[in-house]
Order: structure tokens, then sequence, then C-alpha cells
């Protein structure tokens, strides 16, 4: 990325001096850039939550143990980041199921939408924060309406989110103001509480303009002067199907062109799917700086295409992995979606390399940060948030895992969120033997349960 995330999220290590827990490990995956296997590992957080030293237990520089050691008996990494998803949409879950991208909007989730309270879409995304964090992903990026609710749910549940309200104009989404008043609302939030917020900065604000096509070109090159103004992440789809923008490809020959001739570029761009793209495409993306999420799962179900990732990281584009909603995905999986997005590279480029489990896995953890501009997650080391997940050993996955290839090549593929046991974010343990700590999960599943039935009626 051209531009650095919110700067607040970065800290000394050790911040506060005080070493308040360590977890200790058989398997330890920082993931740094080379993408380690630490045997017999310690993540040492500290009492504001981060991360304050991470290595070999039996390492001669290792710090003298706190007073609290836990003891875990699987594999500890960080916590997955999502960069793409529509969380509360999980009420939606299984509706229009065989459609391609518009009528699939247009006809079953715009209408099913414009049904949708804050308070359902709070009963969404608790649900869904729970179901994310049992598979491991701490910190979504999420783009939807009614930023209050989102966020509750997401304090509540204690995940980590980078929240941007959606901005759109199409038919039916006129009930929430036009773009101008949503644009004006997302930028009066964020100068109100800043960029990042909540315990553990487990908020994070930024601009969710949905698409060229649902949106004026003046609300794009607005959109994008208060993003970058503010430093603030743009999240916008791109190119996802070949209909959607045929109108603005016959003008301008690509939306990448297009977004850049409207000066969208040069600020934090994150562009969800970026499936149809050519090699201008993919130089302008490269040289404004700008990252994709990657959504195999969704582009796959959608019959939206394949995403050119391997031109994209040759291109010096940051890559991150995303599931997109769950009413097109369906799974929130994200370790699937690594898979996922490894057998589509081999079979795209008919490479058995194309895409290794370490890369694979990098993706969703320290690369799906970096695409969104966070160094404070996203891998185990000194003075990032100790997102953490402890994935279980004793599962069949992990059979012959005694060298590290083995043991990444099982992970991604032959893994998957099933694995989690438990989850801290910030330090705080929010998932316990695979139960959430904070919220009654079938009282979060009665309630949404019972907007998903409403909106079938
Ligand atoms: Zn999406």
């Amino acid at each position: 990325m051209k531009s650095s995330g919110p700067t607040t999220s970065s800290a000394p290590p050790d911040a506060s001096g005080t070493v308040a827990l360590r977890l200790a490990a058989p398997v330890l995956l920082p993931c740094d850039p080379v993408c380690s296997v630490i045997r017999d590992g310690v993540v040492d957080v500290d009492a504001d939550g981060r991360i304050a030293w991470v290595g070999r237990e039996s390492d001669p520089g290792a710090p003298a143990p706190p007073a609290q050691v836990r003891r875990l008996d699987g594999v500890l990494l960080p916590g997955l980041v999502n960069a793409h998803c529509h969380t509360p949409m999980i009420v939606l879950r299984g509706l229009g199921g065989d459609l391609p991208l518009m009528r699939w909007l247009t006809e079953v989730m715009w209408p099913a939408e414009a049904r949708l309270t804050g308070e359902d879409v709070r009963a969404g995304m608790l649900l869904g924060c729970l179901e994310l964090l049992s598979a491991g992903v701490t910190t979504s990026v999420e783009m939807y309406f009614y930023a209050d609710e989102v966020s509750e749910a997401v304090l509540e549940a204690g995940s980590r989110v980078v929240l941007t309200p959606g901005i759109i104009s199409a038919p039916g989404w006129d009930r929430l103001g036009t773009w101008q008043q949503m644009l004006d609302g997302v930028s009066a939030r964020i100068d109100s509480v800043g960029l990042l917020s909540g315990p553990g900065d487990r908020i994070e604000l930024g601009y969710g303009p949905h698409a060229a096509y649902t949106l004026p070109t003046e609300a794009l090159t607005a959109t994008a002067a208060a993003a970058r103004e503010r430093g603030a992440l743009l999240h916008i789809h791109l190119s996802e199907t070949l209909g959607e923008d045929a109108a603005l490809r016959e003008v301008h020959g690509s939306v990448p062109r297009l977004l850049e001739s409207l000066g969208v570029f040069g600020g934090r761009v994150l562009a969800a799917h970026a499936v149809h793209l050519d090699d201008e495409d993919v130089a302008i993306l490269a040289r404004h700086g700008a990252a994709v999420a990657h959504c195999p799962g969704s582009n796959a179900k959608l019959a939206a295409g394949i995403a050119p990732v391997a031109a994209l990281r040759g291109a010096g584009v940051p890559v991150a992995l995303g599931t997109d909603g769950p009413a097109s995905s369906d799974d929130l999986d994200l370790l699937r979606q690594a898979r996922l997005a490894g057998q589509l590279a081999r079979l795209t480029s008919l490479d058995a390399a194309a895409l290794t489990a370490a890369e694979l896995l990098l993706l969703a953890t320290r690369h799906g940060a970096a695409a969104i501009g966070r160094s404070d997650i996203g891998a185990l080391e000194p003075g990032r948030w100790a997102d953490l997940v402890h994935l279980r050993l004793d599962d069949p996955a992990f059979v012959g895992s005694a060298d590290d290839a083995s043991l990444l090549s099982n992970l991604v593929w032959a893994g998957g969120g099933r694995l989690v046991r438990d989850v801290w974010v910030a330090g705080d343990q929010v998932l316990s033997d695979g139960r959430s700590t904070r919220v009654d999960r079938a009282e979060a599943l009665a309630g949404a349960r019972a907007v998903a039935a409403r909106l079938r009626t």
C-alpha cells in the first residue's frame, strides 16, 4: 500500500511493561515473511493485549515466564483476516442461490435488505461474529449499513472489524438517504470517534462506496477525497462480473481506468473481487498501491470468474482473502477460501506450485493485514495486537506433521475452521474450546433465526 494504516495502531513492544500471560504451544506459526514453524514456542502478551515476545521456550534469550502460563496442546497462529465481507447478510443465506450477480442483487438481495432494520442487522452481525471467530477469523472488513448496530455486535462478541459503511445509489437504497448523506455520515462518524476506537482498537472505520456501477462518478471522486483526507480505507467492489459494468466499460474501457481518471486511487484502496482485469488494469492497481480482496468462493458460486491472482501478485499488488457475504459465498471459513484460492490458481496456471501452502496461509494472515494497511495485526510479532488462534492438532489432518512442510501442507490442504478451539483478540479470550466466552450462542442463533424467518414471509 502506498499509504500506511492508521498510525495510532502501532505501539512499542510491551508498552505496559508488564507481561500478563504466556501461551505455550507445541507448534507456533508466527506468520513471519518466510512462514516459519516454531516447535515448542511461546507468545507473551502484555497487560494492554499486545504481543511482548515470541520464540522458542528454550531460547536462552527468552524472558522469564510470567505468573500466568497457559499450556496449549495444538497450533498457535495469528487471527485470520477476512478482507471482504457483509456478515449481517447471514440472515439472507440460502436465498437466490442459483442466480448470477445482477439478478441475485436486484431480484433477491436488495428487496430483502429493504426490509432489514438496525436491530435485524445487529442480530445478523452478532451471530456472524460468532461464526467468524469459530473459523479463526478475528478481523473482518465489513461493508454494510447500520454502522452503530454492526459496531455494537462486534464489541459484544469481542471480535475486530474494519467497518466501511456502505455508500450506494441504487434502486431501493434511497430509504437510507442519498449517497451524499451516506458519505457525510461516514465522515462525521470518523471525525467524531477517530479511525480507531473501542477496547484494543477493535473498530476501524473506513468508507464503503459499493461499486462504480451503483454510484455516480462525482460520488466516487468525493468519497475518495474524503477517505484520503482522513487516511481511511476505501473499500469498493471492482470488476466482479463481466455484465455489471458493461456500460462503463464501453465508455471508459474498464472500471480501473475510470477510477484512475476520477482520482479515486492514491490513498488506501481495497478492491474486492477484481476478477475481470486486463494487463493495463493490473498495472493501474499496482502503480497506485491499491490492494485486492480475492474472494474465490463467492466468485465461483456466482459464476463471476477467477481473479488473476498470479498477475496481481507478480505486479506487486497486495492480495488478501475474503469470503464475501454469507449470502453469496456462503461459508465464512477463511481457511477453506485459502484452499480454494490455491486450487483455482493451480487450475488456471496448470502449475502445481502456484501458491504454496505457506503463501496461502500468509494470504489469510500477514498479507491480508498488509493489504488493508494494518501492521498491528496478522502476525505474531512484538508490538502487534495479541489476536491469536489455537487449532487442535488431534485431528486426522495432522497425522503426519512431524516435518514443517507437512504441517503447513496439512493445515492448508486438509484443515479448516473445524480445527479452531480457542481465540484471543487483543489478549482477551473470546472463544474457549469452541464456545464464545461473551455471547450465549443459542440466544444469538434464535435472534438471527427470527429475522431470517420474517424476511421469508
Ligand atoms: Zn461483496
